[in-house]
């Protein structure tokens, strides 16, 4: 298993020249761009949240809170008194941070099915979801959103098996076919509530047509 520094500068190195691509090809601004790569780098590190007192799992519980809470607050910032808005961002976030993870803790098991393929879509098609729908992105910068978050995701259960194999004398660890799988079929109940979700989410991805025909021309 690849430990965290390694999966921040993988991710943060890949989805920067994936990124520093989409302005070259005019497929995104440098905003964007900055967005995507960010977008990128939180896939890289966000499947090691299922090891419950990892620095992934206690940095992006943090930071969820603080940007849930955020968004909450400017989608509010008219109607809500002030003070209000000031103790409420305070419990979302505290919410988040403290109660989220802990639930999260319970029902997950490390390199169970966070780490698979079918997750990666999940966070994939939510990330399209979010920047669709509460970020108010185009369906195809939407859709660019979730190719980075999907992409980072990949390649960090892409790195957790390389670091599987000992190269140097070309045995396999035990922990080899434990990071880059479909799903985790050990864990069946998981399973199916992760590919409910999945489905879920996806039914409130925006349409995929604009964006096979811009990848095509
Ligand atoms: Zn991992």
């Amino acid at each position: 298993m690849a430990n965290f520094n390694t999966h921040l500068f993988v991710a943060t190195t890949v989805s920067g020249a994936l990124a520093i691509g989409f302005v070259i090809s005019d497929l995104a601004t440098i905003k964007m761009a900055v967005f995507y790569w960010l977008l990128g780098t939180l896939g890289g590190i966000l499947p090691d949240i299922d090891a419950p007192i990892s620095i992934p799992s206690r940095l992006l519980f943090s930071s969820l809170g603080i940007f849930l809470a955020t968004l909450f607050v400017f989608n509010q910032f008219n109607t809500i008194f002030w003070a209000d808005l000031v103790f409420l961002w305070l419990m979302i976030s505290l919410c988040v941070r403290y109660g989220l993870s802990k639930l999260f803790a319970l029902f997950t098991i490390h390199r169970g099915n966070c780490h698979s393929i079918l997750a990666a879509l999940f966070f994939g098609f939510l990330a399209v979801v979010i920047a669709h729908h509460l970020l108010h992105l185009s369906n195809v910068l939407a859709w660019f959103a979730g190719i980075f978050m999907m992409g980072g995701y990949l390649i960090h259960l892409l790195l957790d098996e390389l670091y599987s194999v000992d190269l140097s004398n070309m045995t396999l660890k035990r922990s080899f076919g434990t990071a880059l799988k479909i799903a985790s079929f050990r864990h069946k109940f998981s399973t199916i509530l992760l590919l409910l979700a999945t489905l879920g989410v996806f039914q409130l991805t925006p349409s995929l047509n604009q964006i096979i025909k811009q990848l095509l021309l």
